[in-house]
């Protein structure tokens, strides 16, 4: 079935029956929340909540400054050597990187992982137009030999077991079959270690732009990422508007968390700031760095206050890891390149709510996303907003608007809230129904129809008191 946010019901209907999926997808995230919790519990209960805030706040403080922080991350980046593009949309970016590619006569691009790249499709354009594109980050990598999509902001490969990917290595790059991990790892690492030295050009995404030093900031844990900045010739950062911070102090607040959420780790494993091409008297880096600033609608959710929060997001996929309906669902049955709670509110946002309607309603709205974000975005929120907006759209259709109205006066009245538990105790006890009946059957279509207590609480509790 086609990858459309639209599909989100009848995707996910898939992929809780994929036993692969679901072995992948619970271990890895269970693994992964476990493993931030820990992390920031090493910096003490008290501390850690204080770090958490001071990181939303200078998110929020940067956001507050947006377009006078870019014209002075730009003004600052120029004065490093750095040429400075902006793409307003996902086909102007396409074309500045491709348009560079051909300035510099390049045949073969290393990519290090970057989202950005992602959202605007660009490894199919490169292909097209006959520039190979080799993913570095191993699972990115191993997904592109699969001729797949990632389904993870941070682990694009969740979906997958070992011996899945043991499967792909043998038939895509002739490994000699092994199921030890590390054999693995480094037979791929041989494979990708000859592109490095060979392409004419390095991809990267960012993490941070620092405005006040006009320094591009990475975190990776493979080194990949140094390699993909440092190597080539040519280096091109495609980076979203918003992830702009104003001064080093506040990178320094973000760089200890961004880890903390995604793995668990106190900070990644490299940590690389890229303050422009190679100058006179180095002996490596890069003669050419270009950044590509990508708007493609980040602009009209930054003018909207109700879900301007949104992009405070560190993109550290910890949202995901916590949420029950990614675990169940995985990665894909989003239908975007953002899944989770956090691709259930920028998806709709960035690419229009009819081409995503069904994305607010994947939440139980348990909570659990806010307490794990390292920014503390209040996602709950903005998907009820969301729904809000869809319910004003009228896209839920009449039956959807006459049963929130019944539900809203049922909660709303004490008597029919008294009333309506009353029957409906009365009715799932003496008839057992396993599906609702007409209109309501959608509810019960995935789901068993739950048996009410005989007795209210109200009632046992008005018992227990006239006993007394
Ligand atoms: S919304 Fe928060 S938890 Fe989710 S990816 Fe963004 S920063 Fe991480």
């Amino acid at each position: 079935m086609k990858l459309n946010a639209n599909n989100f019901v009848q995707l996910s209907a898939v992929a809780v029956r994929d036993e692969v999926l679901q072995t992948a997808v619970t271990r890895a995230t269970n693994g992964a929340s476990g493993n931030r919790v820990r992390a920031m519990r090493e910096v003490s209960e008290a501390h850690g909540e204080a770090l958490r805030q001071q990181a939303a706040a200078a998110k929020r403080r940067a956001l507050h400054s947006l377009p006078d922080l870019l014209e002075q991350a730009e003004a600052r980046m120029q004065a490093n050597g750095i040429t400075v593009l902006w793409a307003l949309d996902a086909a102007e970016a396409r074309q500045h990187i491709l348009d560079i590619a051909r300035r510099h006569q390049v045949r073969r691009i290393v990519k290090s992982k970057s989202m950005a790249t992602e959202e605007i499709g660009l490894n199919d354009v490169l292909e097209t137009n006959n520039i190979e594109t080799i993913e570095t980050d191993l699972g990115e990598y191993i997904i592109q030999l699969n001729h797949e999509a990632p389904s993870h902001i941070v682990a694009p490969v969740i979906h997958k077991t070992k011996e899945s990917i043991r499967d792909i290595f043998i038939r895509e790059i002739d490994m000699p079959p092994t199921d030890d991990a590390a054999t693995m790892a480094r037979y791929a690492r041989g494979q990708l270690r000859e592109a490095f030295l060979t392409a004419d050009m390095g991809v990267s995404g960012g993490n941070f732009i620092i405005a006040e030093t006009g320094t591009l900031c990475l975190v990776t844990n493979e080194g990949n990422g140094r390699m993909v900045t440092s190597v080539p010739p040519v280096h091109v950062a495609l980076i979203g508007i918003e992830k702009i911070v104003p001064t080093v102090r506040d990178y320094a607040t973000l760089v200890q968390l961004i880890a903390r959420a995604a793995t668990g780790q106190k900070l990644s494993v490299y940590g690389s700031m890229v303050n422009g091409p190679r100058r006179a008297g180095e002996t490596d880096g890069p003669d050419h760095v270009y950044v590509v600033l990508l708007d493609n609608g980040r602009s009209n959710i930054y003018t909207n206050p109700d879900y301007v929060e949104a992009l405070a997001c560190l993109r550290c996929g910890a949202c995901l890891n916590t949420c029950p309906v990614y675990q169940a669902a995985g990665g894909h049955s989003y239908g975007w390149v953002y899944p989770g709670p956090i691709g259930a509110v920028v998806t709709p946002l960035l690419n229009g709510i009819e081409n995503a309607s069904p994305l607010p309603f994947a939440s139980s709205l348990c909570g659990s996303c806010k307490q794990a974000c390292p920014v503390d975005i209040d996602l709950p929120r903005m998907l009820l907003t969301l729904r809000r907006d869809l319910v004003q759209r009228g896209t839920q259709g009449r039956t959807w608007g006459v049963g929130m109205k019944l539900w809203a006066m049922g909660n709303s009245s004490p008597t029919a809230f008294r009333l309506g538990g009353k029957a409906a105790s009365l009715a799932s006890n003496a008839i057992h129904l396993q599906t609702l009946p007409g209109p309501l059957g959608g509810w019960t279509d995935h789901r068993t129809a739950p048996q009410f207590a005989p007795k209210s609480f109200r009632e046992i509790w008005a018992e227990k008191n006239s006993n007394r």
